[in-house]
């Protein structure tokens, strides 16, 4: 029986049935990158997993609202209120304006994005163009009483919150525990709890993106874009918030705790957490050094790299782990993902090429069914690789003459590779895409005709055997020539 989409929940820590508030529309939130660098391949593992979550959702029949936003502001280096503004800070580094940093780092992560072939999200807000939002919904939470003023600083009062909420509702601490982990508060402090944290924070005066508030001239914390934006475009109540991991334990820790203290509601029905990219074990990160860019992995040109791979043999790499493990990285993954990608691939540009029969020696809907009870299933996409290199099994078989399939099976295939491969995996094939590639074979192919037809052994055979030497086989059947990459 279909038990329908079922997602793992970490407010509740299982896998619970995907209910929507309100059917067919679906809201999701996603945090998205803070833009003072470029985006490293472990941020892009969250961004291209929420994309098979979207598309999936999409593919299910939901209307889906997708607000990924742009943090271009507030991002202090430390979580917790401490250390340089993150955009100042690069902005003095690579002499430019805050705003100019902000930018290229956009432009560049929006460039990377599009090379793995994601959707753009539906909305797309910046902090910076959400201030007055932001102000608005502080004033509201100081009303209710969780936040306080101190010397032009805005704290929000997590001992005060937590007297009628769970502040550790999203990752099951123990408070107490956290308060013992957490710096002790010192004279030069003005905060009044150790957990408290700044909702608006006053400008120093080098501080360069500043905003007049109610409260002096100053500029919003982390956290508070992300309650301020996802209720303005999905509402104070909506179904999907998502981000990676790392993200759970303070800042969407601290996005609940804000939007409860101003409307009183749980934002978000489902909290949904990418694992890690890993490299050796470790958590890819910008500090930790081991954080490669994309560009640097499709070129080779970094010392952990043996040699580039391209944008689809990468995200084929992450699409082979499931969104909620981690996936380390290494060269052999990569050389064998790009094996199993390029195996895909020359199966699906067969899949014109193969003779019908009136009979057929394979049934594709059960295959289809397993897909759809693999996603189903929390987005279990490994799961719906190893059912699509059955597929490719029956592709080869038939494109080999050692078995027969009739036309409704091989609609129902053609149709499960559109699905899956391209509209839900979003893969696209980087080399028949290449059409220039597609008009010299075509144009190669049409003078062996033409000399086979003229007996002209001796330059059909050169150019067969030239191609071979390419990795590209020519077969002949009684309807042409076809070419595939060996
Ligand atoms: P940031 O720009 O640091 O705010 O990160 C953008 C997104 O990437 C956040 O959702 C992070 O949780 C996520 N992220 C950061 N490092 C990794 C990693 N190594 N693997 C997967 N996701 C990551
Ligand atoms: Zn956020």
């Amino acid at each position: 029986m279909d038990k329908g989409l079922q997602l793992y929940n970490t407010l509740t820590r299982k896998k619970e049935l995907f209910e929507p508030l309100n059917a067919p529309h679906v809201g999701m939130y996603v945090c998205g990158p803070t833009v003072y660098s470029d985006v490293h391949l472990g941020n892009c593992r969250t961004f291209i997993s929420f994309d098979l979550i979207f598309r999936y959702l999409k593919y299910s029949g939901y209307k889906v609202r997708y607000v990924r936003n742009i943090t271009d502001a507030g991002h202090l280096e430390g979580d917790r209120d401490e250390g340089d503004d993150k955009f100042a800070k690069r902005a003095k580094l690579e002499q430019l304006e805050p705003m100019e940093i902000v930018q290229k780092y956009t432009l560049g992560f929006h460039d990377v994005l599009r090379m793995f072939n994601t959707l753009p999200p539906s909305i797309e807000p910046t902090a910076t163009g959400h201030i007055t939002e932001q102000i608005e919904m502080i004033k509201v939470i100081m009303d209710n009483g969780y936040a306080y003023e101190a010397n032009g600083t805005i704290y929000f009062d997590v001992e005060k919150y937590s007297a009628k909420y769970n502040y550790t509702i999203l990752t099951n601490r123990n408070l107490e525990d956290m308060l013992a982990n957490t710096r002790e508060l010192g004279g030069q402090d003005d905060k009044r709890g150790r957990l408290d944290f700044a909702l608006w924070i006053k400008a120093k005066p080098e501080t360069i993106m500043r905003w007049p508030s109610p409260w002096g001239v100053g500029f919003p914390g982390w956290h508070i874009e992300c309650s301020a934006m996802s209720a303005k475009y999905l509402g104070d109540e909506f179904d999907i918030h998502g981000g990676g991991m790392d993200l759970a334990a303070t800042h969407h820790t601290n996005e609940i705790a804000q939007s409860e203290a101003c409307s009183h509601k749980q934002p978000a029905r489902y909290w949904m957490h990418t694992n890690m990219l890993t490299v050796n074990g470790t958590r890819m990160s910008k500090s930790a050094g081991n954080g490669f860019l994309p560009g640097e992995l499709f070129t080779g040109d970094h010392p952990l790299l043996e040699r580039g791979f391209s944008p689809m043999t990468v995200k084929f790499f992450m699409l082979q782990a499931h969104y909620r493990s981690t996936l380390d990285f290494s060269n052999e993954a990569l050389d064998a993902s790009e094996k199993g990608f390029r195996r895909l691939m020359n199966a699906v540009s067969l899949l014109d090429k193969l003779t019908l029969s009136a009979e057929s020696d394979f049934e594709i809907g059960p295959i289809i069914e397993n897909c759809i009870k693999a996603m189903n299933d929390d987005f279990n996409s490994p799961v719906v690789i190893a059912e699509l290199f059955e597929a490719t099994r029956i592709i080869n078989t038939v494109y080999d003459g050692k078995g027969k399939i009739n036309s409704a099976e091989l609609e129902k295939l053609k149709k499960l590779i559109g699905d899956f491969v391209f509209d839900i995996f979003g893969l696209k094939d980087e080399e028949s895409s290449n059409t220039e590639l597609n008009d010299v074979l075509d144009l190669i192919i049409d003078i062996r005709k033409t000399a086979k037809e003229n007996k002209d052994y001796a330059t059909s055979d050169k150019i067969r055997l030239g191609l071979q030497s390419m990795g590209i086989q020519l077969k002949d059947s009684k309807e042409g020539t076809t070419w595939n990459k060996a």
